[in-house]
């Protein structure tokens, strides 16, 4: 009992590790005296007091594979019907902030590695695990800090993180998927200057909110020219193959079309359809003084999300035409996409023991993520890294939209399913 991941997560829960401020170095100490009660010692690195990240290895030889989670939590707010930090465990429940992002994902690679470590059938390869601060305000004093400083200790074959969606059941078949990549990001503001006069008589000014104002309404109505990778194409094809629907609608110039016959849910479709282009959504903007004066400035932040193989010329040249020549852009925040190949042979033996445990109706999918995490950082660093959302069958699909909301949890068949799923998967890449 005393290394299940169910009483793992309860414990790890109970530590607030919101981020701000983190205070992550608790969850550290926690899992280095836990690694230390089985013989194995971990080690805390720091980049500024409170802010630390576990890394443990267990086994030695050639192999490696990196298990990563994040320790921060996301601040929990207001209107629970529980105590967030309470890491209760009630029939079959584990209930708190963190329960599904991602502290279940950590309670299940440590407990998967404690069990290894207690049978004592000797590993032939590295299990490294790591917990690493500050993924939820970006990772820069977690894994990109670790990578920058100390890139050995996170080097690895392969590497298994969060970042899938969780198991869709439909038509008697239960999806499960593998994150095998995540969009960019692209951040913007479009600008406009004009000349300022008295509101009373606007045709002597040039009012800069209108320019933006026109650019927003015509960003909004924009539509990026669809992109089928050859993961998301293989995704289509299975779930076509799955729901009985024409593959020849498998093509860019189709896809919104394959995509309206699909009976799933609108979340879910949304998700694929962002996997097939870039997005924009202008979601801020600023300007304008006082309501008798015609403002010379505006700007607007514009999130946009693109596809591997995009980057900011492509951007420019798409959009440049669409917000007119008086609107400038400038990027503010630019991260390309990342993408591991579900062609390598770490992709499939997920998918072989995925399948092995899951039984007939399970089928295995690639995704990529319009949202990004950790794994960005690691398949810079030419990492292959892997997102995972295994739960059991019977899962709570209520609890699937706690996830940096309220009320979140997880039950306990899936935390186990989750920690067999890990174990085997060390088990079979080192042995
Ligand atoms: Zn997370």
């Amino acid at each position: 009992m005393q290394h299940s991941p169910e009483k793992i997560l309860s414990d790890l829960i109970r530590i607030d590790s919101t981020n701000p401020p983190g205070n992550e170095t608790a969850v550290a100490q926690y899992l280095k005296d836990l690694f230390s009660s089985v013989g194995v010692e971990g080690e805390v690195i720091e980049p500024e007091k409170g802010r630390g990240s576990f890394i443990a290895r267990v086994g030695s030889g050639p192999r490696k594979i990196l298990y990563l989670s994040h320790s921060d939590v996301v601040p929990a707010g207001e209107g629970w019907d529980f105590d967030p930090f309470s890491g209760e465990i009630k029939d079959g429940v584990v209930y708190g902030r963190g329960a599904l992002d991602c502290k279940d994902l950590m309670a299940a690679q440590v407990s998967a590695a404690m069990e290894l470590i207690k049978e004592g059938a000797p590993l032939k390869g590295e299990l490294i695990i790591a917990a690493t601060a500050d993924e939820e305000k970006g990772g820069m004093l977690g894994t990109s800090y670790l990578l920058e400083h100390y890139p050995e200790k996170l080097k690895a074959d392969f590497a298994v993180n969060e970042g899938a969606d969780q198991p869709v059941l439909k038509n008697g078949k239960i999806l499960y998927f593998l994150q095998v990549g995540e969009k960019g990001t692209a951040w913007s503001t479009i600008k406009a200057s004009g000349k300022s006069g008295h509101g009373s008589v606007p045709t002597l000014a040039d009012n800069a909110v209108v320019k933006i104002s026109r650019a927003v309404t015509r960003l909004n109505n924009y539509w990026a020219e669809n992109v089928l990778i050859p993961e998301v194409e293989k995704l289509f094809k299975d779930l076509a193959g799955l729901f009985g629907l024409d593959k020849n609608l498998i093509k860019p110039s189709e896809i919104d079309n394959f995509l309206e016959q699909l009976p799933l849910e609108k979340n879910f479709v949304e998700a694929l359809r962002s996997m097939t282009r870039m997005t924009v959504s202008p979601n801020m903007i600023k300007g304008g003084t006082k309501t008798n004066i015609v403002p010379d400035y505006c700007e607007a932040s514009v999130d946009i999300r693109i596809m591997p193989g995009q980057d900011c010329e492509y951007v420019e040249s798409q959009l440049r035409p669409v917000i007119g020549k008086d609107v400038e852009i400038e990027f503010d925040e630019y991260q390309p996409a990342t993408f591991t190949s579900s062609e390598e042979p770490y992709y499939k033996l997920m998918e072989e023991i995925t399948l092995k445990m899951a039984g007939s109706e399970a089928i295995c999918l690639p995704v990529i993520s319009a949202g990004s995490t950790d794994s960005k950082f690691l398949r810079a660093a030419g990492i292959p890294s892997y997102g995972v959302g295994h739960m059991d069958k019977n899962f709570d699909g209520e609890a699937r939209t706690t996830v940096h909301g309220r009320n979140e949890r997880i039950d306990v068949a899936s935390l186990n399913f989750k920690t067999a799923f890990l174990k085997q998967l060390a088990r079979r890449y080192l042995a």
